[in-house]
């Protein structure tokens, strides 16, 4: 798509975590988001660049109503499923969310000619690898979902790819890493019910509000023995979002993107920066390792510069904790989700 045209775009579950933030930078850029969710996690406090349509992704009149009344010229689609455990117990419910919610979007952006898809995708489809510690991910490395959360994203993907060649759609997946920290105004953050990632959960336990952090193991053939992450602040994957949008694609184009910055950080790295950002240590104990949590998972990030001209600007460990912290410590939406403290601050 052209720069700045203040073209609509769609942005399935733009009520989330990733969605809003990508919804700012839409809008910042001069784009109207219009946000498709059905706030099933999602907050209608974190709609507030465009207008709301409430509506669930498997509902394909819905979604071609929407298509045709906001005269939708592109989709960002992350609306679907993503507790990796919950996948493991309810496979079902993750195929009909997140590949059948993708099949009805197809169908409603194919029959009203909207011809262009940036796709929520996850560094889940890459699984376990068989590759060494300090070994980067490129895009065509050995596909091997380790749960069926990551077979739904990567079915999404084979999907999404046919349907470009058949008719003439435009796809970028863009293949998430750890995604984690909030934009600096602090109007939207992470909040995820139940939450189960490592830097909200270090916060709550460091700030008394939740329980002590368990390490999930410190045994792993990594430097420290825990495992090693790519964490991404959520800004600069929203800008690879209008990257993704913006790049010059021919139509029946698809390309599947890796989103990181090519640093692992320990879980030890991030508990001792979130302990110097809060001030003091981050009460923890190490536990059993998480069922299916691969070593280590680093992005290999150079075909994001090359094909979208994108690189991570923000995503430092000590920025991104200090994000994350600001918004903890901000009585805004998401009230509850963890806990008294930031129940009994938004009621004040
Ligand atoms: N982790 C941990 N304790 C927790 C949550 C996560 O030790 O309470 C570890 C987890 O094993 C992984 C890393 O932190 O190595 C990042 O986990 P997260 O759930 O944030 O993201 P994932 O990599 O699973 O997408």
């Amino acid at each position: 798509m052209d720069r700045g045209t203040k073209a609509a775009v769609l942005v399935t579950g733009g009520a989330g975590f990733i969605g809003a933030h990508t919804a700012k930078a839409l809008h910042d850029r001069g784009y109207l988001p219009v946000v498709y969710d059905n706030l099933s996690s999602g907050f209608r406090d974190a709609v507030r660049w465009g207008p709301f349509v409430h509506g669930d992704i498997r509902d394909e009149r819905a979604l071609g109503d929407a298509l045709a009344e906001h005269g939708i010229k592109a989709v960002i689609h992350f609306a679907g499923l993503i507790e990796v455990g919950r996948s493991v117990a309810k496979p079902d419910l993750f195929w009909e969310h997140n590949v059948a919610g993708t099949v009805s979007l197809l169908g409603a952006m194919r029959d009203r000619g909207v011809g262009r898809l940036v796709f929520s995708s996850s560094a889940a489809v890459y699984g376990q690898g068989g590759r060494g510690p300090l070994e980067t991910i490129p895009e065509d490395a050995p596909k091997a979902p380790a749960s069926p959360y990551g077979d739904t994203k990567l079915a999404c993907e084979w999907m999404i790819q046919a349907q470009c060649r058949a008719y003439g759609l435009t796809g970028v997946a863009l293949r998430y890493f750890n995604a984690a920290g909030a934009d600096p105004s602090d109007q939207i953050g992470e909040a995820h019910e139940p939450e189960t990632h490592l830097i909200p959960l270090a916060i709550a336990a460091a700030l008394g509000d939740g329980k002590p952090l368990t390490v999930f193991g410190d045994d792993f053939d990594t430097p420290d023995g825990t495992c090693l992450r790519d964490y991404i602040h959520v800004s600069d994957l929203a800008a690879a979002h209008v990257a993704a949008l913006e790049a010059d694609l021919p139509a029946g184009a698809f390309e599947a993107v890796n989103v990181g910055t090519g640093q692992g950080a320990s879980v030890f790295e991030v508990v001792k920066a979130v302990g110097q950002a809060v001030g003091h240590a981050v009460p923890h104990s190490i536990g059993a390792r998480r069922a299916g949590d691969p070593a280590s998972l680093v992005a290999n990030p150079s075909r994001a510069r090359e094909l979208l001209g994108w690189s991570a600007t923000r995503s430092s460990l000590d920025q991104i904790v200090a994000d994350a912290l600001r918004w903890e410590r901000t009585p805004r939406y998401g009230a509850g989700v963890r806990g008294e403290r930031k129940m009994q601050a938004s009621v004040d």
